[in-house]
């Protein structure tokens, strides 16, 4: 029987069943093609106690989910905009200064921390991967390698580390004990500190069809209102919400201490109002999200076949988590999708889980002749087209989410 991550009730409502897929991130060489391939049931449902939605927990080994290709935040220049204005915002609002200290969960590269280095504001970040933790340590930011929970934030607090401003960023999804991960926040700030949040917005999942965004390591899938009772749980308070378009429609969120000074917005109520007005607090706001998955599936997979027939080719481009739960969920093999390019060297040369489809360089692209590019990170579709577009001009591209579109 499966329990609630957060409330740990047994009452859950099955939002989304898409199948066996492997790890997303576990890409293939060649001679592992010869081999079996581990699959796990990858199911979304939705708590009706506390409206989390969340992944079906199932027992495997946690060396599957460790990562071997870790994706550098510095890569994107988009990435690096968003942080830096980020921290120009958060500086200013909070008048931080020499005198403060910030800690960022999950600072992968040091993409966001060089910019308070630059400032010369006090900064540590907390990187599980040891990749990207070095290369944040190369450009001079003080990075501890470790997975962040309450233990290693009572540490801290005991040696008088807390936190004026606790950055988290695309991790609050990731974490599978999302109570122990918001306890450590609460130790880890000061009295006064404030704590912001990112994480792609359930209602744009539901909205937008994102259902490539669900996969294995990332557990939960979050309204306003399901952060709210998680914090409040461990006496944290949302002071304030923001909307924002990375990954198709984000939240950021800020929260500090139940008793701190920040006043509450008004705007945080006015968001949850707009959850509760999707339907987001009851099953009807889940029941028909399987049929519009199952319409981009049919779509794309019809797509496929008819360029198929017309003797034109398609490829894809980006071979990260996003595509490869789409390709398995719709039985792409290589016979409708040849070739995937990606500029990750690390992936180049294997293999895309489950669909083996072969991964390549971009330098390969003209070889293919493509008359259409499929592009899997839908999110940066304009970076990726204009950067395919300085090599290879002669081809559309298409995206197939939320729903099938060409751009010429
Ligand atoms: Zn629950």
């Amino acid at each position: 029987m499966s329990h609630c991550r957060h409330c740990h009730s047994t009452n859950l409502f099955p939002v989304l069943d898409l199948g066996f897929a492997p790890p997303s991130n576990a890409y293939l060489t060649k001679e592992q093609l010869h081999q079996s391939e581990l699959t796990l049931p990858l199911r979304i449902n939705v708590c009706e106690q506390c409206w989390l939605v969340q992944t079906q927990d199932f027992t495997v080994p946690e060396q599957l989910f460790v990562d071997d290709y870790a994706y550098f935040s510095s890569t994107s220049s988009s990435w690096l905009s968003h942080a830096k204005q980020y921290c120009e915002m958060i500086t200013s609002r909070f008048n931080l200064n020499q005198d403060s200290y910030v800690v960022e969960i999950a600072a992968n590269d040091g993409y966001l921390l060089q910019n308070f280095v630059a400032a010369h504001i006090p900064c540590l970040g907390i990187e599980p991967t040891a990749d990207t933790a070095s290369a944040a340590r190369a450009k001079n930011i003080p990075i501890v390698q470790a997975f962040f929970n309450a233990n290693m934030a009572q540490e801290m607090a005991n040696k008088g580390q807390q936190a004026d401003l606790i950055v988290a960023n695309n991790v609050f999804a990731h974490v599978p004990d999302i109570n122990d991960f918001s306890l450590g926040l609460h130790k880890l700030l000061k009295a006064n500190g404030v704590i912001t949040l990112e994480f792609p917005h359930l209602l744009s999942l539901l909205e937008q069809v994102q259902f490539d965004t669900i996969y294995h390591e990332h557990f939960s899938y979050f309204s306003l209102f399901a952060v709210k009772q998680i914090l409040a749980k461990v006496d944290l308070r949302i002071f304030d919400v923001e909307t924002l378009n990375t990954h198709g429609g984000s939240l950021r969120v800020y929260a500090c201490h139940l008793d701190s000074a920040h006043q509450t917005s008004a705007r945080v109520q006015q968001l949850i109002d707009q959850e509760a007005a999707h339907r987001l607090f009851q099953r009807d706001g889940y029941q028909n999200f399987q049929s519009k998955v199952d319409k981009i599936k049919n779509d794309l997979v019809r797509f496929l076949i008819e360029k198929k027939e017309q003797g034109k080719t398609v490829v894809a481009y980006g071979a990260a988590a996003k595509g490869n739960t789409l390709l398995n969920y719709a039985g792409i093999k290589p016979d409708l999708l040849p070739v995937v390019f990606d500029a990750a060297k690390s992936k180049q040369g294997k293999f895309l889980p489950g669909s083996h489809i072969p991964i390549l360089s971009p330098n390969h692209i003209e070889q293919y002749s493509p008359e259409t590019i499929l592009i899997l990170p839908w999110n940066i579709v304009c970076e990726i087209a204009e950067s395919i577009t300085k090599r290879y001009k002669n081809c559309n591209f298409t995206i197939a989410i939320p729903s099938l579109k060409s751009y010429e």
